[in-house]
């Protein structure tokens, strides 16, 4: 049976910096990379937010030198997914995880299976995504300057991402399936008094318009009388919401309304010798460099854990 003293749950910024702690600290560490190998900023382009790189960096390329810089330190990469774990608490005892049928024991254990975004399921999306079509605007927005941007969704996000995106941008659409938007009261209104913001509602963003460079323009459809437009924009951001891959914690940890893991002193669980790093358990900031930092917060608090139970 495998044993380790850390086992980290994700390979995102988040799981791979709590890994460089780890290891550095003398504790056998191994990182389970899960089905995304680097995580979210493997699906981006230019990374422009990340301190420490003059120019920006591909998103593959700053994971695939994190994950080296957690193997160079002796962390394990293994390329497998976590199905199944037993966070009973009874230290000294380790904790269970299943990769498949196969059981691996670790002292303490790191989860950072990040969140996922959710999306329209348009026609060509997937094409799109990083051509026209994105999901974080703090992210991307910035190539957008001077186009026109639309967003979807009634929620905070939506209003955060709209806002963000009208200091760039000529002109924001805000898409939104109701009249009425779920945002707080403020967002709502910050958004309502931005002159470079028109909102569309009722309508449902149903297909996308393209050409060989990227997205050109989206089609919507009226949510009462079913009429279709086609709008003319140069990026389409999805804020309709993100699911934390918290699934598999659920019957061990607390989690909000919405799937997040539920933290103490930044990155601590209610379960001593269980920590939760990055946006599986912070859905406020969603970056980069905000997942590294709960990283290192986890891998130090690892350390002190472990070092305790000698
Ligand atoms: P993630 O990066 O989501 O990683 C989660 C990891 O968990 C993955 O490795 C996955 O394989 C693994 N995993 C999940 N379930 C399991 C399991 N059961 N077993 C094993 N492993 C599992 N942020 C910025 O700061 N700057 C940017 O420019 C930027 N651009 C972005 C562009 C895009 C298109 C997207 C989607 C996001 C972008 N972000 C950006 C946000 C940033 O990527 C995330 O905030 C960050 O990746 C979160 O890191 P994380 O480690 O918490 O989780
Ligand atoms: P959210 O509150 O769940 O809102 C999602 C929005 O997307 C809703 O308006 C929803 O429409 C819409 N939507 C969902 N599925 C859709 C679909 N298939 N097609 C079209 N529209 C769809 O998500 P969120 O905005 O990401 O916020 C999540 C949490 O984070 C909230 O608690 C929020 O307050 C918080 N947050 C806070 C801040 C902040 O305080 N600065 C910033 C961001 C997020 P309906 O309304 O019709 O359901």
């Amino acid at each position: 049976m495998r044993e380790y003293d850390v086992v980290v749950i994700g390979s995102g910024p988040a799981g791979l910096t709590a890994a460089i702690y780890a290891t550095r600290g003398g504790f056998k560490t191994a990182v389970f990379a899960g089905l995304q190998h680097g995580g979210q900023l493997t699906t981006t382009t230019e990374v422009e937010n990340f301190p420490g790189f003059k120019e920006p960096i591909m998103g593959p390329v700053l994971m695939s030198d994190m994950s080296a810089q957690a193997e160079r330190l002796g962390a394990q990469i293994l390329y497998e997914e976590i199905t199944k774990v037993d966070l009973t608490p009874r230290p000294p005892h380790p904790f269970r995880l299943w990769s498949d049928e196969e059981v691996i024991q670790a002292k303490t254990v790191i989860i950072a299976t990040g969140a996922s975004a959710k999306t329209l399921k348009l026609p060509n999306e997937s094409s799109l995504m990083g051509r026209g079509i994105s999901t974080c605007a703090t992210c991307d927005g910035f190539f957008f300057k001077g186009k026109k941007a639309a967003v979807v969704g009634g929620g905070d996000s939506a209003m955060e991402e709209a806002s963000y995106l009208a200091k760039l941008c000529s002109e924001v659409f805000l898409i939104h399936r109701r009249p009425a938007f779920r945002a707080s009261h403020t967002m709502i209104e910050r958004v309502k008094n931005n002159p470079k913001i028109v909102l569309k509602t009722p309508y449902q963003v149903v297909d996308t318009v393209a050409n060989q460079m990227g997205l050109t323009g989206v089609i919507l459809q009226h949510e009462t009388t079913g009429a279709r437009e086609n709008l003319t924009v140069d990026g389409l951001w999805m804020a309709i919401g993100h699911t934390p891959n918290s699934g598999i914690f659920r019957e061990y940890l607390k989690t909000d309304e919405n799937g997040y893991i539920l933290v103490r002193e930044g990155i601590k669980t209610e379960i001593p010798g269980v920590f939760a790093a990055g946006d599986i358990a912070d859905h406020t900031y969603r970056q980069a460099i905000t997942a590294a930092g709960m990283g290192c917060q986890a891998g130090m608090q690892a350390i002190r854990y472990l070092e305790a139970l000698h």
